[in-house]
């Protein structure tokens, strides 16, 4: 009976959300959930996206059918040439990709990880320390084990790599480890490519299985080549991956649910019935869960990415947006460094992509919130897209005070 389900506690990002909206302060400020905010904090439609959504509402042949189970191919063709690096992509070239059209990353990673745990039985994944919360969640909720490798220096607020390359040396071999592509979520810091390319050399001596999760293409650095610059190194050294891929921080489509799942195989000469196998069972496993994806937000980024012209304008708002992230990155550690607050801000331009790790503790993370109405997550993580002209300097001097009590 009813009476066995216990309660389970709230999810603390959106349970923050709900403090920031209960607060009357008018000067709150919310660097929690990872969402793009222009400089008046108001969420932010691309205008590209806009058209798109004009082109499909103008078109007299739109019905609400269902998509196939593995969605429209016109958007996940696409959104794999998109993570891979084009048509000239070996995968693509040699047809060893198969794509699903998921519900968002959430789902791509979701499906990803029940795929595994169906078909490569027995093994733990490897997910970086800090990682995305729900990674934990997800991958349990399928049975698979976790482990962690260090990710996070708290000494220079960068990359432990040493920590990080003896942890994927020392896992049993076959883990699948979990790589955020670019811009990780909650640190901002990546790895360099030469980095990735001694990453990439232990997962193939160790054997170890890559799942590449990609929530922010185009927004560490503006260039959405240059963020898939990881994969594209996995994919060239002959790789058999995965990725979970969300289209809701690219394209601004957070709440319509747009993302893909690929699978990546070996090259082979049998490579090509071997992709068309695993593709039959995805589609038995979509099917059991969602049966077929959601339409809006894969036909909005469908017309983008297969027009020149708006996929340039497209090009043109992601800069907008990483650049308008990047300037308050430097407004708020020049705003720190000008107060001489105690301690190095370099880390906040040092790191990229939605958010920053600023160091602050829990308890300094619960004071600036009841003195100062400023929300974040109690890692000490800020969604810069929450800052604008208008509150930076609010924000540093509160976090000034907080780092000097
Ligand atoms: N992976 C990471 C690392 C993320 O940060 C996010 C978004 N917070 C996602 C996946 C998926 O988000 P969504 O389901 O909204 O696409």
């Amino acid at each position: 009976t009813a009476e066995v389900v216990p309660q389970a506690p709230e999810d603390p990002l959106f349970g923050l959300m709900r403090a920031y909206r209960a607060d009357q302060d008018p000067k709150k400020v919310d660097l929690g959930i990872g969402a793009y905010r222009d400089n008046n904090a108001k969420p932010w439609v691309l205008p590209v996206v806009k058209k798109a959504d004009e082109i499909l509402r103008d078109d007299p042949e739109l019905n609400h059918e269902y998509a196939p189970i593995a969605g429209i191919t016109s958007f996940t063709s696409k959104a794999a040439e998109l993570i891979l690096g084009g048509v000239d992509s070996p995968a693509i070239k040699e047809k060893r990709v198969t794509s699903v059209q998921t519900i968002s990353g959430t789902g791509a990673v979701h499906l990803g990880a029940l795929f595994l745990a169906r078909f490569y039985t027995g093994k733990k994944v490897y997910l970086s320390d800090p990682t995305w919360a729900n990674h934990n969640q997800i991958f349990s909720n399928v049975g698979i084990p976790i482990a962690k490798y260090p990710y996070f220096s708290k000494e220079t607020r960068g990359l432990d790599f040493e920590g990080m390359k003896a942890a994927l040396h020392g896992a049993p071999e076959g883990s699948i480890i979990l790589l955020h592509a670019c811009a990780h979520n909650p640190t901002g810091v990546d790895p360099t490519l030469d980095q990735w390319k001694e990453i990439a050399e232990i997962l193939r001596v160790k054997k170890h299985f890559p799942f590449f999760d990609t929530a922010y293409q185009g927004f560490a650095s503006g260039d959405l080549m240059r963020d898939n610059a990881a994969v594209r190194y996995f994919v060239d050294q002959g790789f058999e991956l995965v990725v979970a891929q969300s289209f809701a921080k690219n394209f601004g489509l957070y709440g319509e649910r747009a993302g893909c799942f690929h699978v990546v195989t070996a090259p082979a000469p049998d490579a090509e019935t071997t992709i068309a196998r695993i593709a039959s069972q995805l589609a038995i496993l979509q099917r059991s869960e969602i049966s077929n994806p959601p339409l809006y937000g894969a036909r909005i980024a469908s017309i983008v990415l297969n027009d020149p012209k708006l996929f340039a304008e497209w090009e043109d708002n992601l800069r907008t947006m990483s650049g308008r992230i990047i300037s308050m990155r430097n407004a708020l550690r020049a705003k720190l460094e000008e107060l001489g607050t105690p301690g190095t801000w370099n880390h906040i331009t040092d790191q990229i992509g939605m958010f920053s790790y600023t160091g602050l503790t829990e308890p300094q993370v619960l004071k600036i919130r009841s003195d100062f109405h400023i929300y974040m997550t109690k890692n000490g993580r800020i969604s810069m897209a929450g800052l604008n002209t208008n509150n930076v300097d609010y924000v540093a001097k509160a976090i000034d005070k907080i780092v000097r009590e």
